[in-house]
């Protein structure tokens, strides 16, 4: 895969499944703009790790959760790099809690996140991507927003509205060779996942074929496919990538 002369945003980059996407992106050759909310030193790093391969890279502090963040983090990106190829919205947050117990203020923080900053950053970006042509949007889903779990009302719901977003953009974008896709990933480790207790990391593992719990890596590994043009006949699709976990 080669992703030379491709310029890559994504947001929430500063940790996690992000970085690793970022760094597999930039190992292939593409340039990358980073996204964060409040990392500001771990984003640098990971700007740092990218220029030290080679590859152009600047992060961008912005809360996609807020339209002007997001229009500022599109102006910003193009006045660096002209363009953007590589749209992979990663950002996302959890507000764990059973239904009965949820505030709304963990359900309005959940939607305005991982539904609504994909909405104002894609929002912001579409139009340029339109005119250039030959671009890939990948949207980090979950493998709840499919399954539905237990405490995470709030969560699964924004991850199968995600799925909804990629589907119907898809449609409306592909006469301009814009593909627009989503990948669904099982239970990864990064920070996100580190806050729940063994007890439950164990009972995930038991329904993990693979018998392993995923790395940042194989979320950053599929997104580069459906980034390449080794997926240019893949539009609309989710791909999910956790071990066997749903099957
Ligand atoms: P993480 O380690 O908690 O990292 C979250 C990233 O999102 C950070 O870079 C954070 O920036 C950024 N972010 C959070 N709120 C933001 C906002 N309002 N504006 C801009 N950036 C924001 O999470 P992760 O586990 O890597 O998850 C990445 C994505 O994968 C999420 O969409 C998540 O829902 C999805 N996912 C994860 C798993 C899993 O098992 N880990 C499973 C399925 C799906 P700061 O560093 O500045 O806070």
């Amino acid at each position: 895969m080669d992703l030379n002369g491709k310029v890559a945003l994504v947001t929430g980059g500063s940790r996690g499944i992000g970085k690793a996407i970022a760094l597999k992106l930039a190992s292939l050759g593409a340039d990358i703009i980073i996204n964060y909310s409040s990392s500001d030193v771990k984003a640098n790093e990971v700007v740092e790790e990218v220029k030290s391969m080679g590859k152009e890279a600047l992060a961008i502090k912005a809360n996609v959760a807020k339209m002007d963040d997001a229009k500022n983090l599109i102006e910003k990106s193009i006045e660096k790099f002209q363009k953007v190829d590589i749209l992979v919205n990663n950002a996302g947050v959890t507000r764990d809690n059973l239904l009965m117990r949820m505030t709304e203020e963990e359900w309005d923080t959940v939607f305005s996140v991982n539904m609504k900053g994909a909405f104002n950053v894609t929002k912001s970006l579409i139009r340029n991507m339109i005119k250039k042509k030959n671009c890939s949007i990948i949207n980090i889903a979950s493998v709840v927003g499919i399954t539905g779990n237990a405490g995470q009302c709030n969560y699964s719901a924004s991850k199968a509205g995600i799925i909804g977003f990629t589907k119907s953009l898809a449609k409306e974008v592909a006469k301009k060779n814009v593909r627009v896709n989503a990948v669904a990933p099982g239970f990864i480790e990064s920070d996100m996942t580190d806050k729940l207790s063994d007890k439950v990391k164990e009972e995930y593992m038991k329904n993990i074929p693979l018998q392993r719990l995923g790395k940042p890596e194989d979320i950053a590994n599929t997104v580069a496919f459906l980034a390449s043009d080794m997926s240019s006949y893949i539009t609309g699709q989710v791909l999910v990538v956790d071990g066997g976990m749903i099957v």
